[in-house]
C-alpha cells in the first residue's frame, strides 16, 4: 500500500511539474518582487460580482462602495481548466490553492479521483495555520457551499456536501461561519472542538481562544431580513476579525458575499445588487481595520461574473443576458499599492493566492503552488 502511495505522489508530484507549463497553475504577473509583507490577509470574495454587478449597484443603490477607496484596481481572469466558464468549486480551488482544476472540485488538482487525500493541493488556510497564524471562513452560503468548501475541504465533487462537513469538522480552522448545512449538528461541533453557534447574540458573545462553527438561518441571510437573530455579513466579518486577531502570529480570513451570484442566476438584479451594498458593508469593516492595524492587506475579488449584465446606453437600464456565469475578466481591488499587485494588470485567478502567500512572508516550500 506504502509502496503504491509513494509510486502515485512521484508521478503526481510530475504531473503538477508539468502542469505548470499547461496553464494549470499560475504565475502570471506576481514576478513584482517589489511588495512588502503583511502580518495579517484577508480575502474577500464576491462570488459572482462582475464590474457590471458593481455598476449596476451603482446606478440603482449607492454611487459610494468600500471597493472605491481601494488604490489598486486590476483583473482576474477566471476561466478554470477544464472550462472557458468557470463554476464556484473550480474558481474557489485556483483562490484557495493556487490551481487551476476542473469544474466541480474542492481543492483538487485535475487528476482529483486518483489523488483525493493523498496529493492535494494546499490551501491559504492551511498554510496559515501550519504556520501558527489563525484562520477563519465566513460565507453567506451554507458553510458547505462551494467556496467556504475549497477554504477548508478537499473532496472531488462539490455536491459531496458529508465529505465537506467531515473535513471542516477535521480541520484546525478558528471559525466556520455561515446558513446551516444539513451535516453539522451541535453534537459533532462539540465533539471536534467547536463551539455551536445559531445566532448574532451567540456569535458576538464568543470570545478568543474559542473555535466555533456558525449555522445561521439561510433564509434570514438570504433575504437580508436579519430578524431570527441572525449576523449580517458585516457584523461576522467584524466579530472574525477581532476574535482571530488576537492571535500574535497573524490570520487568514476568507470572506464571501455568496448571494450576489444566486439572485443573478434567478436573473433578480435588485436581489443581486442589494447583496452588493451589504458586501460592500463587510468591505468596509476589513478597510477600517487594516487603516487601523497598519500590518493587514486586504483583497476583493470574484469567482467569476454571473448573469452576463450589460447596459442597455438608450434606457439607461442595466440588464441580465443570460442566467449562468460567464467568462469575462472580473475586479481585484487591493488596499494597498505595496503588495505586487498593480493598477490595469490582469492576473491569472490562481495567481492570487500565490501572491498571497508570498504577501504573507512564505516560500515555494512553504507554498508549493509559488514554483509552478
Ligand atoms: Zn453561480
Amino acid at each position: 500500500m506504502c509502496i503504491i502511495k509513494g509510486i502515485v505522489s512521484i508521478f503526481l508530484s510530475a504531473l503538477i511539474a508539468l502542469s505548470g507549463l499547461i496553464g494549470m497553475t499560475g504565475d502570471k504577473g506576481t514576478e513584482n518582487e517589489d511588495y512588502r509583507t503583511y502580518k495579517n490577509v484577508i480575502l474577500m470574495i464576491g462570488d459572482g460580482m462582475g464590474f457590471n454587478t458593481i455598476a449596476a449597484t451603482k446606478a440603482t443603490k449607492t454611487p459610494n462602495l468600500a471597493m472605491d477607496n481601494m488604490p489598486v484596481l486590476c483583473e482576474s481572469e477566471t476561466r478554470s481548466f477544464t472550462n472557458r466558464v468557470t463554476d464556484s468549486a473550480a474558481g474557489a480551488t485556483a483562490l484557495a490553492c493556487g490551481v487551476r482544476t476542473y469544474n466541480g472540485a474542492i481543492g483538487v488538482y485535475l487528476f482529483a479521483p486518483l489523488a483525493n487525500k493523498w496529493h492535494v493541493p494546499k490551501s491559504l488556510t492551511e498554510l496559515a495555520i501550519e504556520n501558527g497564524k489563525a484562520a477563519g471562513v465566513v460565507t453567506t452560503d451554507s458553510t458547505s457551499g462551494a467556496t467556504p468548501a475549497c477554504f477548508s475541504a478537499h473532496t472531488y465533487e462539490r455536491g459531496n456536501e458529508k465529505g465537506i462537513s467531515k473535513d471542516q469538522l477535521a480541520s484546525e480552522l478558528d471559525l466556520i461561519w455561515g446558513a446551516a448545512s444539513e451535516s453539522i449538528n451541535a453534537e459533532n461541533c462539540a465533539e471536534n472542538g467547536f463551539e455551536y453557534v445559531t445566532t448574532a447574540t451567540q456569535m458576538n458573545a464568543l470570545e478568543a481562544g474559542t473555535r466555533s462553527f456558525a449555522q445561521f438561518d439561510w433564509d434570514d441571510i438570504a433575504n437580508i431580513t436579519n430578524e431570527k437573530d441572525t449576523p449580517r455579513i458585516d457584523a461576522m466579518t467584524e466579530k472574525a476579525i477581532e476574535l482571530l486577531n488576537d492571535d500574535e502570529d497573524g490570520f487568514f480570513l476568507m470572506v464571501e458575499g455568496a448571494h450576489i451570484d444566486k439572485f443573478s442566476h434567478s436573473n433578480i438584479l435588485d436581489g443581486s445588487t442589494s447583496h452588493v451594498v451589504e458586501f460592500s458593508n463587510a468591505i468596509q469593516v476589513a478597510l477600517d481595520f487594516a487603516a487601523e492595524d497598519g500590518d493587514t492587506l486586504v483583497l476583493v475579488t470574484a469567482d467569476h461574473e454571473t448573469g452576463g449584465i450589460t447596459y442597455n446606453a438608450e434606457t439607461g437600464e442595466y440588464y441580465y443576458t443570460t442566467g449562468s456565469h460567464t467568462g469575462v475578466n472580473v475586479p481585484i481591488y487591493v488596499s494597498a499599492t505595496d503588495a505586487g499587485f498593480v493598477s490595469g494588470e490582469a492576473y491569472k485567478n490562481c495567481a492570487i493566492p500565490v501572491q498571497l502567500a508570498r504577501v504573507m512572508g512564505f516560500d515555494d516550500e512553504q507554498f508549493p503552488s509559488i514554483k509552478n
